[in-house]
């Protein structure tokens, strides 16, 4: 696996449009267990980055990960944009500078990110939150990572298990966030930050060669 700034741009993208073709059924999941806006805040923040990176392309990916915080956070509104915007801003300072990145340097990035997240969210796995998937996702990564396995491949076993570790949210009573507030009612729905952030693992992993 190799990232330069252009494929990390067009990752941004493919993200983007994914989260633009699911905006209804995020928005739906979050409609069962919380206000149904998830999906809704989602579409409205990654079309203000799609936006910003056409103004400023960003010259590493570090400043292609700052201008996509810094849009989710002034667009996204609810839990998560201050939530997704520190993923990506703590991600962009771990890759100050940095022009091509491949699998051991991604990990560093989205470790910081998830720190960030937890940091200011205080949620850790199990309380049916985006943090149920995006840490075993990382665990994964590192351990294939340390396997040496390719970037591709890392991603593909990545992907699968957040697939697994999103739809285990359903089972999951809400301990974090809005869903939290129904207590028992919130077994049996899929949390919308997992499905988002699955839905960013698996369009990373397609978008690798
Ligand atoms: P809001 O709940 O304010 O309407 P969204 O609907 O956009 O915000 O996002 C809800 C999602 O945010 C949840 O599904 C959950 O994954 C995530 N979330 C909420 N609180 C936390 C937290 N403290 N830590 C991590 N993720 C959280
Ligand atoms: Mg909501």
């Amino acid at each position: 696996m190799s990232v330069n700034t252009d494929k990390a741009r067009s990752i941004i993208g493919d993200i983007a449009k994914v989260i633009e073709e699911q905006k209804q059924y995020l928005s739906d999941l979050d409609q069962a267990i919380g206000d149904g806006d998830h999906g809704f805040n989602m579409a409205r923040g990654f079309e203000a980055v799609t936006r910003k990176l056409e103004e400023a392309p960003g010259a590493d990916i570090g400043e292609v990960l700052k201008t996509v915080a810094m849009a989710l956070i002034s667009n996204v509104g609810g839990a998560s944009g201050p939530l997704y915007g520190t993923l990506f801003l703590k991600a962009s300072g771990a890759a100050k500078g940095l022009a091509e990145i491949g699998l051991a340097d991604f990990i560093p990035l989205l470790k910081e990110g998830i720190a960030g997240v937890q940091a200011r969210g205080k949620a850790v796995v199990g309380e049916k939150t985006m943090i149920d998937v995006l840490v075993p996702a990382l665990e994964s990564l590192e351990k294939d990572c340390a396997a040496g396995l390719s970037g591709k491949a890392a991603f593909a076993n990545a992907e699968k298990l957040a697939a697994q570790c999103m739809e285990k949210t359903k089972d999951i009573l809400a301990k974090k966030g809005r869903a939290s507030y129904l207590g028992e009612r919130s077994i049996g729905h899929i949390d919308p930050g997992a499905a988002s952030s699955y839905m960013m693992i698996a369009a990373i992993s397609k978008a690798l060669d």
